[in-house]
C-alpha cells in the first residue's frame, strides 16, 4: 500500500473525518496578500519538509450553539488534545517507518495574555488547511469547510515524505451572509472578505480572556451562526431562524441554550 493510503487508512480507525496533503512549497506561491511571511513557512520552521499533512476534527454544533458555557469549553478542550494526540502519534509513527516527521501544536502560545502582546502564533493551521484543500476563508476569518464549515479545528505535522497532493477548492464556500460579523459582541469583525477584513484579534483576545476567568472561553460566536457546513443538515439546523431570540418557533432550543449557559461558569469575571 502506498504511504498516503497508508495514513488515510490510519487516519480513518482514528475517525478523523478530515485529512489533507499540501507539499511544502505551496507556501512559496502566495495565493493572495499580505501572505505567510518567509519565516513561518514550514520550511522554514523545519527545513527537511516536504509535505504538511492537515489532520481536522469537528466541534458539535449543538455545542457550539450554547456557547459561550462550559459544555463547549470542555469540548474545544477535548478536541484540542485528541487533535495533539494525533498529531504526535502520527509524526511518530512515519519517523518510525523511516520518513522523520514533526508535529506542530495546534495551538502556538501560552495564554491569552501571550497573545494580547502578540497576536500570532508561529504557524499557522488554518493556512496549512487551506493549503491541503480542505476548505476557503470565510469573512469570520476562521477556514471554512464543505463538512463543518468553521466547526473545526486542525493540526498539522511536517513530513521529510514527498506525499500526492490534494487540490486546492478554487470557489469561495463563504456565503458573505455577514451574520458572523452582526454575532460579534466586540465588533472585531470586519464585513469584508479575507484577507482584506483582518479579526480586531486584540479585541478578541480580550472577550476571549474575560470569558476565560469565567471559565467559559472560547466565545465562538462567530463560529456558531455560519451557515456553511454539512454539518447542519445532520443536526437538523438548516433554518437559520433559529439563533433569532425572537422567534418562539424555536424557544425550545432557546431554552435548552440559556440552562446549560446558567451553570458550570462564573457569572462575572471577578475573582
Ligand atoms: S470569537 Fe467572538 S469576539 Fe472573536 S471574532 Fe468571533 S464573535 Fe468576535
Ligand atoms: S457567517 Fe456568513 S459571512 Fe461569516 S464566514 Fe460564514 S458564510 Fe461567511
Amino acid at each position: 500500500m502506498e504511504l498516503k493510503d497508508q495514513i488515510l487508512k490510519w487516519c480513518a480507525e482514528q475517525e478523523i473525518p478530515l485529512v489533507g496533503f499540501a507539499p511544502a512549497a505551496r507556501w512559496d506561491e502566495p495565493l493572495f496578500l499580505p501572505w505567510v511571511p518567509d519565516e513561518f513557512r514550514p520550511r522554514a520552521i523545519v527545513p527537511e519538509t516536504a509535505t504538511v499533512i492537515v489532520l481536522g476534527l469537528p466541534v458539535s454544533l449543538p455545542v457550539v450553539e450554547t456557547a459561550p458555557s462550559i459544555h463547549y469549553h470542555e469540548l474545544y478542550r477535548t478536541v484540542n488534545t485528541l487533535l495533539d494526540m494525533h498529531g504526535y502519534r502520527l509524526s511518530a509513527w512515519l519517523t518510525r517507518e523511516g520518513h522523520p516527521s514533526t508535529w506542530i501544536p495546534r495551538d502556538g502560545y501560552g495564554s491569552i495574555a501571550i497573545l494580547k502582546e502578540n497576536p500570532v502564533a508561529f504557524f499557522s493551521h488554518r493556512h496549512a488547511a487551506l493549503l491541503a484543500g480542505l476548505g476557503t476563508f470565510g469573512v469570520n476569518n476562521t477556514l471554512l469547510t464543505r463538512e463543518f464549515g468553521p466547526r473545526v479545528r486542525f493540526v498539522s505535522i511536517f513530513t521529510s515524505a514527498a506525499l500526492p497532493p490534494d487540490p486546492l477548492i478554487t470557489e469561495p464556500l463563504c456565503t458573505r451572509c455577514m451574520r458572523c460579523v452582526k454575532a460579534c459582541p466586540v465588533r472585531a469583525l470586519l464585513a469584508k472578505d479575507y484577507p482584506d477584513g483582518l479579526t480586531d484579534k486584540r479585541a478578541c483576545a480580550l472577550r476571549s480572556e474575560a470569558l476565560f476567568k469565567r471559565s467559559i472561553s472560547p466565545c465562538g460566536l462567530c463560529i456558531r451562526v455560519c451557515p456553511v457546513g454539512e454539518d447542519r443538515k445532520r443536526y437538523g439546523r438548516t433554518d437559520m431562524a433559529i439563533y433569532d431570540e425572537e422567534d418562539d418557533r424555536f424557544s425550545r432550543y432557546h431554552q435548552a441554550w440559556k440552562h446549560v449557559q446558567a451553570y458550570g461558569g462564573r457569572k462575572t469575571s471577578s475573582p
